[in-house]
């Protein structure tokens, strides 16, 4: 671990003006600190940004959305009784993930921010192109179990391990962002990026901005939604394959269709031609069998990995139904 000065700021604008290159925000530090013990980050400066009052709330907006701030826990956001009432899917996919007590550091925008579980990226002795641009990617001929079958490219085939992002990813939630240049939105599916060729960068965060608050606006998935994370464990472990589904019904007939993926690409993976596909048909097994053929017609495994095209399939089909309590007839 290298040397580095740590520093608490209680306003945003210190924060950002506190920034420079090699230094680094930390929240919860859960994932942070790991890489730092790693040396797989090596910031020289760390800037505290838990005591910044504002987005350390959840508001409610006036149109029905809500607002998530950026510091308040996982923990806080899962059990806030307007995101378990209204917007179930995202406490259930915080929920799915790490344990009761690194949910009760984590903050909602560090989650955003975690960096990819590939093996590799936390070995400095072998080559990474995310870790160290330009040095190889070992994933590519090593193990890849856990790794991309969608959107990956020649030089990274990582992927994001986020559940959070999953749902915020089916819900078109829109991430807040402030830098020295101002205040911007970003929309979900901008907001983490492809490896292409450019591996080392995971998001379309610029240097310096800081996350200030997730927006979910209003929906009517309130009833009918269910998120299925597969994993080696049932518990501490990141997902091989997870699904975020969500819809608006009119009887039996899907008005609007959301279903998102982990654990398959560099990103949470949406398919909008899917969800059209959906949209006006009856809510059967055989349906989203279709639609999960859609979402995974691009998809190539790799030696390790292939069986997750198959497994992603099933939970497509199993979660879709599960979200409209129709799982018997699977
Ligand atoms: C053992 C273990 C198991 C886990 N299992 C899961 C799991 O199953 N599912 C899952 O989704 N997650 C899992 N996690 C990951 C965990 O959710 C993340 O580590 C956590 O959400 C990161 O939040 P943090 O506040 O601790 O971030 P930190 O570690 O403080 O920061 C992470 C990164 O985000 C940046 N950052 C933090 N806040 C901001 C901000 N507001 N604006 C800009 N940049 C910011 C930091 O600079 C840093 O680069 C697991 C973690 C561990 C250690
Ligand atoms: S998959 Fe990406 S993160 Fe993993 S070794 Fe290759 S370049 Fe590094």
């Amino acid at each position: 671990m290298n040397n580095f000065t740590y520093s608490q700021v209680n306003l945003l604008g210190d924060a950002i003006n506190e920034y420079r290159r090699n230094a680094a925000y930390v929240a919860g530090g859960t994932n942070l600190i790991d890489l730092m013990k790693e040396n797989v980050s090596r910031p020289d400066k760390l800037i505290d940004i838990n005591h910044i009052s504002g987005p350390d709330i959840i508001i409610e907006m006036e149109n029905g959305g809500i607002r998530l701030g950026a510091t308040v826990t996982n923990a806080d956001t899962a059990w806030h009784p307007l995101v378990e009432e209204r917007f179930s899917l995202i406490s259930k996919a915080i929920l799915s993930g790490a344990s009761a007590q690194i949910r009760n550091m984590a903050t909602n925008g560090g989650n955003l921010m975690q960096r990819t579980r590939c093996y590799y990226f936390y070995d400095t002795a072998t080559p990474c192109n995310k870790r160290e641009p330009g040095s190889g990617c070992s994933a590519i001929d090593g193990y890849n179990r856990i790794h991309a079958i969608l959107g990956a490219s020649d030089q990274c085939i990582a992927t994001h391990p986020s559940d959070f992002c999953v749902a915020l990813a089916a819900l078109d939630a829109i991430v807040e962002v402030e830098g020295r240049d101002g205040t911007r939105e970003i929309e979900f599916e901008d907001f983490h990026r492809l490896p292409g060729e450019n591996p080392e960068k995971d998001n379309t965060l610029q240097p310096g901005e800081i996350i200030t608050g997730i927006i979910i606006p209003p929906n009517r998935f309130a009833n009918n939604n269910a998120y299925l994370k597969l994993r080696d464990r049932t518990s501490f472990a990141f997902a091989l394959v997870s699904v975020a589904s969500a819809f608006e019904m009119d009887n039996n007939t899907i008005l609007k269709a959301r279903i998102a993926l982990g654990g398959v690409a560099h990103k949470p993976w949406r398919n909008k031609n899917a969800e059209a596909f959906l949209e006006g048909k009856p809510a059967t097994a055989e349906n989203f069998r279709q639609a999960a053929l859609i979402i995974l017609e691009a998809a190539r495994g790799f030696k390790f990995n292939a069986f997750k095209i198959t497994l992603a399939e099933r939970a497509i089909v199993r979660n879709s139904l599960q979200a409209l309590n129709l799982e018997h007839s699977l």
